[in-house]
């Protein structure tokens, strides 16, 4: 992939600003950094003055995505670098990239071209130990509770009712199922880290009595009397709060032009709520007057739960939202194989409009006024591109053709223009689903009103989940969807916008540390597995040092 090697070759010859320089720039105290090395540090939060007002949020998120990603990432640094460049005090907030990704098939996570930030091998690997220290915890609170069997089970934990897994930072489809040999030989498995609810709880809590707070409130099953049984009760909560120590505190980096960026937190879009933590975007709105941030997959699962469990968590709505669609994509949901996207054909961009459309759509009737980000890609061509630039035009929709990627910040000038056109706009917005709805009426509306379908459809085991979150008063808890990032609907392989369809809840499962339930939908897999031929196989390290085949 030329394309990848590019992008590590574009990192490799640029000089980066020693992190001291880019926290003083960005007016950080200085004893509220703390260096990892020289281009990494993370942040005391406490010590991040809170008197100025808060920065406007600027979301990115996407239509319905490729295999490959239609450059969400690459758009919110090249839009970060934009605002900059405009004279804006500017910060953007990021995920951490997961190992899953970067060694099977989409690849790593900090943009591309002259749109990205680095460090970017540090940051695609182990960073700062972050992942480390919330898979650490999870698989510390995975033993406490098979520990509490084998030692008599004071608590009267019912084995089969236990839903906590544990949890790798890997891609293996061989772990989805597992058997202990401990105690009854039970049944359960693995999720990638990305999905843990530990991950959660680190991305939504407010502060750290919050973090505490949360941890000690994960089920992790439940006792023969049907009571819940949580992390506090097994007094894993206090051990995993310090195994998180150090990476409740955001991670400092800087874009290739300089850009400051709060890299923190990493759950996926699909199978998590997909957006980086609350106290890095907290605390890049404390230090900056705009924060561009992105929420993953298409907005159907980012946006949306950025929207209706991020932003209710922790008082984060976004004055602006940017929607970033390419003419692949376009082209794939108007009938195109995947790998034939390449080849000009504005007559598929044009009848894929229909799954950008509705994202619109739904965009607007959050209270929004979207801008597209038209990511241009070099097999482009001038008639496909005035294909979405027709067709925003005549729905009044803002829309800037983006070359951040080839260009740096100068690509991305058009887009942050209209960006800056809506900051002052309040942040409000208006919900899907009331407060108060319950898990039925809320996956009802979303099936209705953002995915376009026509109604849900519940397993016999989601039923029964169902009753038991009511008979603990957890019903009115935020649902969170996992779901294909491919379709709207929960069936990888309905392109566009598909109707009629219902969607398949497998499974309900409450993670009342995180305060959702995750519907798990159609076959969407909590662990991911490699592709036939995973992006690891290219991968090496030359006598000197230096890492190849990354990207
Ligand atoms: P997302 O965040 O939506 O998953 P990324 O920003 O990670 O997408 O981009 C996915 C891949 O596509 C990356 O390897 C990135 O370098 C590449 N990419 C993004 N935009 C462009 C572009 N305009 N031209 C070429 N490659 C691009």
């Amino acid at each position: 992939n030329t394309e990848a090697l590019d992008d590590a070759s574009i990192a490799a010859a640029t000089a980066l600003q020693p992190i001291v320089q880019i926290a003083a720039d960005a007016g950080l105290a200085a004893d509220a950094l703390e260096p990892y090395g020289r281009y990494q540090a993370k942040i005391d939060v406490d010590r991040v003055s809170r008197e100025a007002p808060p920065g406007a949020v600027v979301l990115v998120t996407a239509m319905s995505p490729t295999p490959a990603g239609e450059g969400k990432s690459t758009v919110t640094v090249g839009l970060g670098d934009a605002l900059a460049a405009a004279g804006h005090r500017t910060m953007i907030a990021l995920r951490e990239p997961s190992l899953g990704p970067v060694f099977g098939m989409k690849g790593g996570a900090t943009g591309g071209g002259h749109a990205q930030v680095v460090p970017m091998i540090s940051i695609n690997l182990h960073f700062t130990g972050d992942f480390h220290a919330i898979t650490s915890a999870h698989n510390l609170l995975a033993a406490m509770v098979d520990n509490h069997l084998h030692h008599g089970n004071a608590l009267d934990v019912d084995p089969e009712s236990i839903s906590l897994r544990r949890v790798l930072d890997v891609n293996d489809r061989a772990l989805r199922r597992i058997r202990l040999e401990s105690g009854d030989g039970r049944s359960t498995g693995f999720d990638i880290t990305a999905a843990s609810e530990v991950m959660a709880i680190l991305c939504l809590a407010v502060d750290r009595a919050d973090l505490a707070a949360r941890l000690a409130r994960m089920t992790i099953g439940f006792a023969r009397d049907g009571r819940a049984i949580t992390a506090g009760d097994l007094g894993a909560d206090g051990a995993m709060a310090v195994l998180l120590q150090e990476a409740f505190k955001p991670n400092l980096v800087q874009t290739l032009a300089g850009t400051p960026a709060l890299v923190h937190g990493g759950p996926f879009g699909n199978i998590a709520h997909g957006c980086n933590s609350l106290v890095a975007t907290t605390t890049a709105r404390r230090l900056a007057d705009v924060v561009v941030t992105e929420a993953g997959f298409g907005a159907d699962l980012g946006a949306e739960k950025f929207l209706d469990i991020k932003a209710r968590a922790g008082d984060c709505a976004p004055a602006a939202v940017v929607v970033v669609a390419t003419v692949r994509a376009l082209k794939m949901h108007g009938g195109i194989a995947v790998d034939a996207v390449g080849a000009d054909d504005p007559g598929a961009v044009r009848t894929g409009l229909t799954n950008l459309a509705r994202h619109l759509e739904n965009v607007r009737r959050y209270g929004y006024q979207p801008v597209v980000a038209l990511n241009r890609f070099g097999t482009d061509t001038e008639e496909e591109l005035a294909v979405v630039e027709d067709y925003c035009a005549s729905q009044g929709v803002r829309c800037a053709v983006t070359t951040v990627h080839a260009e740096g910040a100068a690509g991305g000038a058009a887009l942050a223009r209209h960006v800056t056109e809506l900051l002052d706009a309040a942040p409000s917005y208006t919900p899907v689903y009331p407060e108060g709805a319950d898990v039925e009426e809320q996956l009802d509306a979303l099936v209705r009103r953002v995915y376009g379908g026509a109604g849900v459809e519940f397993s016999a085991e989601a039923r029964r989940q169902l009753e038991r979150l009511r008979e603990h008063g957890w019903e009115k808890l935020p649902v969170c969807v996992a779901k294909t990032q491919y379709s709207f609907s929960d069936d990888p392989t309905l392109l566009g916008a598909p109707s009629g369809f219902t969607v398949r809840v497998r499974e309900l499962v409450p993670k009342t540390g995180a305060g959702f339930i995750v519907a798990l939908t159609g076959t969407v897999m909590t662990m991911p597995g490699l592709p036939a031929r995973p992006a690891a196989e290219h991968m090496g390290v030359h006598d000197d040092g230096t890492v190849t085949g990354l990207f």
